[in-house]
């Protein structure tokens, strides 16, 4: 149900920088490529949205094995 899902990534600029931004009011850290910026979202909608109860020990954070909705 994304409908209901409070976390909604985007990504702003900031002089040279990027930085990935969220509606919960996480932000990401400033990146010189967007790219990264966008991982850094990634990373945090898994984290947000991944196993309750289940803080991620993957400091790569590949969201490669996340089930398809
Ligand atoms: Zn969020």
């Amino acid at each position: 149900m994304p409908e209901d899902d409070p976390h909604r990534t985007f990504t702003t600029e900031r002089g040279s920088f990027c930085l990935a931004r969220c509606a919960c009011g996480w932000t990401g850290m400033a990146r010189r490529a967007r790219s990264q910026a966008r991982t850094d979202a990634e990373r945090h909608l898994t984290a947000a949205r991944g196993a309750p109860g289940t803080t991620s020990g993957t400091a790569d954070g590949t969201a490669a094995d996340r089930p398809v909705e």
